[in-house]
C-alpha cells in the first residue's frame, strides 16, 4: 500500500526516487508521483497505472535536481486519477506525498478554501499542502509551519514536503503511518520502508509516532511530539532485497509458493533445541512472561487471522489454555474484558498493518500481561512496541495474495505452542519438536501435487461461486482457501466448518457451486465425510483433497486429489498448499493480474 521516497543530496535524485518505488510497488498501488526542484523550480510528473509509466514520462523530461519526493498512491479519497496521485502542490511553492487518512479533511478544506485556497483534486491530502503553505506565512521555518500544521490533523500520516524557495531541505512526519530516514554521507532520505532506500544506504533511524523531522543533506534534526529535540538510535540495516527476479516462475506468488520448504527451514533455523524450542526466539524475557499467562488473545487482519484462528485450536488443545482469536479492527474499538494474566499476540506479515498496531496499543492500556509480535519484518513498528517478538524469517513476500507469509506465522504459533507447553510443563513436547522438523520435506512432497491442481484449475474457470468446507483445526484452512481464491481470481468463494452446512448453506447446492474439501486423516474424519455425503445428495460437484489413507474415491460427483499421508497436528499447513496451488491456477485461467490483483494493497497502512 501506499509509499513514500524523498531525498536531498548534491546529485540528481529522481532516478533513485523511482528505484525506490519500485521497491514498494508489490504492496498495490494505483498510481504514482514524483516532483523535483532545480534552480527554485519544481518539475511534477504524475502517471495514472504503474511506476513503469512514471519512469518513461521521466525519461522524457529533464527532471535534474538534488531534492525531491515520490509517492505511490493508494486511493483512499477520491479516485484513482492523474489529478488525484501525489505529490499535492501548494501554489508552485509546496509540494507534499502523504500515507494514510486526514479525517477531518473537509472541516480543514472548508477552512482553507475561505481563506483563499483553490482545491486541484479530490483528496484529503491536499489540505496538509494548503496548511502548511498558510501556516508557512507566519513561521520562521518549513518545520515551524509542517509542525503546527501536523497539529491540526486528526487522522493518520506518513507525510513529505518540500518548499522551493529553501529547497536544501526535506521536513518529514509521523503520526500512524511508518516513515524511515536513511543516512547516506553528504546525502540523506525517507522513505516508508527501508526497502526502497537500500540502494543508497543501510543506516538508518526509524522515526516513532509524533516525530517531525527536517532533513537537509549533512544533517537530520528529529524533534517529537511536544516539539523537544529528540535523538534516536541509529540501526544498521541486514535486510535484503531478495525480489530483484521471479527466477523460473511466471509470477512472484507460484516462486513464493515453492519457497515455503526453504522459508519454513530458515524460520525452525536455530530454534529448536532437546527441550523443544529455544525459548529466546520469542525474545530475552519469554521464559519469565511465558511462564505466568494464563489466557491468550490473538488480534489480525486477513490471512494473519486465520493463523490465529488456526493456533486457538492448537493452544486450547495442547497448552489448556484459554485462547481468543479476533479481527483487529473489530477488536480496536470495542470495550473488552481482559481476564488477569492474559498474553496478547498480534500476527502481521509487515509489522505496519494500521489496524493491528492500533490494537496493540489499545491493549496496553488495558492491562494485558504482556504483548508478543509475530512478524516477518525486523524494525517493524509492532515488533518495536511489543514486548516479546517472533520473527517469521519468510523472506520479502511480493505477491499481495499471501502465501510463505502464512504458513511461517503457522510454524511461528506451533512454536509458540511447543513453548507454552515446555515452560508450563503440560505434557511430552518431544514430538513437537520432530514434527516441526519434518514439515519442511512434506511440503516439498505437497509441492507435487502442482500438476495435477492446474490441471483441476479449469474447471473452475466458468464458475462464480466457490464454497470450501473444513472442520477443526483445518476449518480455518477452508477460510483461508476461500481467501486465497477470492482475492486472486475475483470468484465470490466462503468458508463453512463443514458441520454447519445443513444450517442454511446447503440452500446453495447446485451443480453450478463447486465445492472444495480438506480431508485429513484425523480423528473428524467420519464427521466430515457424513458431510460430503450430504452434499452429493444434493447434487453438489465436490473437490477432495484427501489424505491419502482417507478412502474417498473419485467418481462422477467427486474429483479426489490424494495429498500424502500424514498424520499430526501440524496438517493445517500441510493442506494450505494444495488450496494455494488451486488459487494461482485458477487465477491464471481467468487471466487476472496475479501479483497484484485489482483493488487490493499488501502492507494494509491505512485503517
Ligand atoms: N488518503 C490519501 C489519498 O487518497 C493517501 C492514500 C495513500 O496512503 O496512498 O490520496
Amino acid at each position: 500500500m501506499c509509499g513514500i521516497v524523498g531525498g536531498v543530496a548534491q546529485r540528481d535524485v529522481a532516478e533513485i526516487l523511482i528505484e525506490g518505488l519500485r521497491r514498494l510497488e508489490y504492496r498495490g498501488y494505483d498510481s504514482a508521483g514524483l516532483a523535483v526542484v532545480h534552480d527554485g523550480e519544481i518539475t511534477r510528473l504524475r502517471r495514472l497505472g504503474k511506476v513503469k509509466a512514471l519512469a518513461e514520462a521521466a525519461e522524457q523530461c529533464d527532471t535534474s535536481g538534488g531534492t525531491g519526493i515520490a509517492h505511490t498512491r493508494w486511493a483512499t479519497h477520491g479516485e484513482p486519477s492523474e489529478a488525484n496521485a501525489h505529490p499535492h502542490m501548494s501554489g508552485e511553492k509546496i509540494a507534499l506525498v502523504h500515507n494514510g487518512i486526514i479525517e477531518n479533511h473537509s472541516a480543514l478544506r472548508r477552512q482553507l478554501q475561505s481563506e483563499g485556497y483553490h482545491f486541484s483534486s479530490d483528496t484529503d491530502t491536499e489540505v496538509i499542502a494548503h496548511l502548511v503553505d498558510l501556516e508557512l506565512k507566519n513561521s520562521d521555518s518549513l518545520l515551524e509551519a509542517t509542525q503546527k500544521a501536523v497539529s491540526q490533523l486528526e487522522g493518520a500520516y506518513g507525510t513529505v514536503v518540500f518548499d522551493k524557495d529553501n529547497a536544501d531541505k526535506i521536513v518529514v512526519a509521523r503520526s500512524g503511518s511508518p516513515l524511515v530516514i536513511g543516512l547516506g554521507i553528504g546525502e540523506n532520505f525517507v522513505a516508508s520502508d527501508q526497502l526502497a532506500l537500500l540502494p543508497v544506504t543501510r543506516r538508518f533511524i526509524f522515526l516513532e509516532e509524533g516525530d517531525v523531522a527536517e532533513i537537509s543533506r549533512r544533517d537530520v534534526k528529529i524533534f517529537d511530539e511536544h516539539g523537544k529535540q529528540v535523538k534516536r538510535d541509529i540501526h544498521e540495516s541486514d535486510v535484503h532485497y531478495d525480489a530483484g527476479d521471479k527466477g523460473p516462475y511466471r509470477h512472484y506468488m507460484l516462486k513464493e509458493i515453492h519457497e515455503q520448504p526453504q522459508s519454513i527451514n530458515d524460520t525452525l533455523e536455530g530454534r529448536l533445541n532437546d527441550q523443544g524450542v529455544v525459548l529466546q526466539s520469542f525474545g530475552s524475557n519469554a521464559e519469565s512472561l511465558l511462564k505466568e499467562v494464563k489466557n491468550i488473545q490473538i488480534v489480525a487482519c486477513g490471512t494473519s487471522y486465520h493463523s490465529g484462528l488456526v493456533a486457538r485450536y492448537w493452544i486450547e488443545a495442547m497448552c489448556g489454555l484459554p485462547c481468543q482469536v479476533e479481527i483487529a479492527s473489530e477488536f480496536r474499538y470495542r470495550q473488552t474484558v481482559v481476564p488477569e494474566d492474559s498474553l496478547l499476540i498480534t500476527i502481521s506479515q509487515s509489522g505496519e498493518t494500521a489496524d493491528t498496531l492500533a490494537a496493540l496499543r489499545k491493549a496496553k492500556a488495558e492491562g494485558f500481561l504482556a504483548s508478543l509480535a509475530i512478524c516477518n519484518v525486523a524494525g517493524s513498528s509492532l515488533v518495536r512496541e511489543s514486548d516479546m517478538a517472533f520473527l517469521t524469517r519468510a523472506g520479502t513476500e511480493i505477491g499481495v495474495a499471501s502465501t510463505k507469509a502464512f504458513t511461517t506465522q503457522l510454524v511461528a504459533l506451533a512454536m509458540l505452542v511447543s513453548a507454552v507447553s515446555q515452560v508450563k510443563g503440560s505434557g511430552d513436547c518431544s514430538h513437537l519438536r520432530r514434527d516441526l522438523e519434518h514439515l519442511p520435506a512434506l511440503i516439498e512432497q505437497n509441492l507435487k501435487l502442482a500438476d495435477s491442481i492446474e490441471a483441476l484449475a479449469e474447471e473452475f474457470a466458468d464458475k462464480h461461486h466457490a464454497l470450501f468446507l473444513g472442520r477443526g483445526d483445518q476449518y480455518p484452512i477452508a477460510m483461508e482457501g476461500a481467501l486465497k481464491l477470492k482475492e486472486i481470481s475475483y470468484i465470490h468463494a466462503e468458508a463453512y466448518a463443514a458441520g454447519e452446512l445443513k444450517h442454511g448453506p446447503l440452500a446453495l447446492i447446485d451443480a453450478d457451486m463447486p465445492i472444495i474439501v480438506v480431508a485429513p486423516n484425523n480423528e473428524l474424519l467420519e464427521k466430515l465425510k457424513s458431510n460430503v455425503e450430504e452434499v452429493r445428495a444434493r447434487g453438489g460437484v465436490l473437490y477432495v483433497f484427501a489424505d491419502e489413507d482417507a478412502e474417498f474415491e473419485s467418481d462422477d460427483t467427486m474429483r479426489v486429489i490424494t495429498v500424502p499421508s500424514m498424520n499430526n497436528w501440524l496438517s493445517p499447513i500441510v493442506y494450505t498448499l494444495p488450496l494455494q496451488l488451486l488459487s494461482y491456477y485458477v487465477a491464471i485461467i481467468k487471466g487476472t493480474d496475479v501479483d497484484q490483483p485489482r483493488n487490493l494493497a499488501k502492507s494494509v497502512t491505512v485503517e
